[in-house]
């Protein structure tokens, strides 16, 4: 490594440090990384002058001059997130640390043509300006897609969701003027559920929105199998010559826990769907019911395989939530060890995981490059 690498490197070293510990001190931050003063001096010199780093106060000193404390300043630089879906467009701005400062949602019906692409882009101007962001603190747009993306050659493979096959992805990244990332928005919502949870590196998220889907996290990072194809949890046959799904194939899970089961003929969105519920409608009661008993024969067939935590998100979580004791039953009953089933969380981001997730692509390549 050349001096310039090697400061780059340091820096990245201080910046990940000041991640994990607020009101750190000059020489603590040396004596962690085993760098010297001067160059903590010189590095912490120029974070400030980019408004990265701010003093926080001052320690009590032992004799001579009171060291001052230290932070990151996470509002320094900002992400997009934008997802996509059938119907909708949702936009969330983070900061470093991942706190969503602004989140809109807009209805669009998704068009594979320049026309919506650049309505994204205008919209996306519009939410910075309207919460009187600086456009030069962004560092990057990362967009979900309900659908299977080959990163590596930065095309959009499929999307029955969309309907559509094949789209490079330089299309809708052109007329945003920022640096662009896309992935699948069930990954990016599983990535961002565990971003920074101490105690979770293994996980498993499932996702269930219209479509069902997931993410494989092993060691804190995103396990994208051979084809970036993991964690289809959706298309695992639970029923054998079951009913049609979205795939083509039979008995696929989605085709019994697709937010669609419960909201179709008759209502219009799953909100709809739990409120007639909560009205007593038996027709509801009885659908959610049997809903539920092949969302545990899922849940118990991927608790089975991976013996980690489960995050659900999508849709359907905050019901979920509201009503998880029917669930927490079917599980126990399933369990062959007996265990009760701590297994089992509800997603922290609710429906914005998904742009969360895609922001915080460039919040990751920043504390990591
Ligand atoms: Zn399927």
């Amino acid at each position: 490594m050349n001096n310039l690498e090697v400061r780059s490197t340091n820096k990245k070293r201080i910046i990940n440090f000041l991640y994990e510990k607020d009101n750190a001190t000059k020489q603590g931050i040396a004596n962690s990384l085993h760098l010297s003063m001067p160059t903590v001096s010189l590095i912490l010199k120029d974070l400030s002058a980019h408004g990265l780093v701010r003093k926080t106060g001052t320690l009590k000193s032992s004799g001579g001059r009171k060291p001052a404390t230290i932070a990151l300043s996470y509002g320094a630089k900002l992400s997009a997130g934008i997802e996509i879906t059938q119907n909708h467009l949702r936009f969330v701005l983070i900061d470093l640390n991942g706190n969503v400062l602004h989140y809109k949602k807009v209805r669009e019906l998704f068009q594979n043509d320049d026309q919506y692409f650049r309505k994204i882009a205008e919209y996306l101007k519009n939410f910075i300006a309207e919460n009187k962001v600086d456009p030069d603190v962004i560092l990057g747009v990362g967009i979900a897609f309900p659908g299977v993306i080959n990163t590596k050659d930065n095309i959009l493979d499929y999307s029955p969701t969309l309907k559509i096959k094949n789209l490079p992805l330089n299309i809708p990244a052109k007329y945003i003027p920022y640096p662009v990332m896309a992935n699948n928005e069930a990954n990016l919502a599983g990535f961002a559920e565990i971003w920074k949870i101490e105690n979770i590196k293994n996980a498993v998220f499932l996702s269930i929105n219209k479509g069902v889907g997931g993410a494989i996290i092993i060691d804190n990072k995103l396990y994208n199998g051979s084809n970036g194809r993991s964690g289809e949890f959706g298309h695992m046959t639970i029923v054998k010559n079951g009913l049609t799904c979205s795939c083509g194939k039979k008995g696929c899970l989605e085709a019994y826990c697709s937010t669609k089961v419960l909201t179709e003929p008759n209502f219009n969105d799953i909100d709809e769907f739990f409120a007639a519920m909560k009205m007593g409608n038996q027709y509801c009661v009885e659908k959610w019911k049997i809903y539920l008993d092949y969302l545990a024969t899922g849940i118990n067939n991927i608790h089975t395989i991976f013996d980690s935590d489960i995050i659900i998100g999508g849709e359907i979580d905050q019901y979920l939530e509201q009503y998880p004791d029917t669930l927490y039953e079917k599980l126990s009953s399933f369990d062959s060890f007996n265990e009760p089933c701590r297994y089992l969380h509800f997603s922290r981001y609710g429906d914005k995981a998904s742009a969360v997730g895609a922001a915080l692509l460039f919040v990751n390549t920043f504390l990591s490059d």
